[in-house]
């Protein structure tokens, strides 16, 4: 073992001799197996409808988190605001459900899917343009925890009056 190079051994060198050696060695695969495992854990996220008919998973993290408040979010979700977050369409696998998955085109352009027995809003993409490979997840159906490292109000001048967002979260129109 002590032929094995690592940059963790070269790092606690500098903290002194003491610092090399099996104890070190041991830590840092304690340390690296801790890691990978936390990262497996983390990597997929999974979620699913009111009614569970629909499961699905997401194979990368869900970036871009968003509060929308413009009105047809609201009406969709029948909330204050809608809170979405993004993985390219190809990281989105339905796992059961796929035929209780309704499509409601709510402009030339956006396409809102729903459980056609619960009616949980499910997911949100562009039917063409830019980001027409990428879908919104719906936040609230997510069954695996997720801790967004940022997040952000959107059409906020559409916001109802009965509710006030955080002003911890930056607003964009
Ligand atoms: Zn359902
Ligand atoms: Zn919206």
């Amino acid at each position: 073992m002590a032929g094995i190079q690592n940059p963790c051994l070269v790092m606690t060198e500098r903290s002194g001799p003491k610092a090399v050696g099996r104890r070190s060695w041991l830590r840092w695969l304690c340390w690296h197996l801790f890691t990978c495992r936390v990262e497996r854990m983390t990597e997929v996220y999974q979620g699913s409808c009111l009614c569970a008919a629909v499961c699905y998973e997401l194979l990368t993290p869900p970036t871009a988190v968003s509060h929308c408040h413009c009105s047809q979010c609201r009406k969709g979700h029948g909330a204050a605001f809608a809170s979405y977050a993004s993985v390219p369409r190809s990281a989105l696998r339905i796992l059961g459900g796929a035929s209780s998955i309704k499509t409601y085109a709510s402009s030339e352009t956006v396409l809102r899917e729903f459980c056609a027995h619960c009616g949980s809003t499910l997911f949100w993409s562009r039917s063409q343009g830019e980001f027409a490979d990428w879908v919104s997840i719906a936040l609230g159906t997510l069954d695996t925890p997720f801790k967004p490292q940022k997040q952000k109000h959107v059409y906020a001048d559409s916001a109802v009056h009965w509710y006030t967002p955080s002003k911890q979260c930056p607003q964009v129109d």
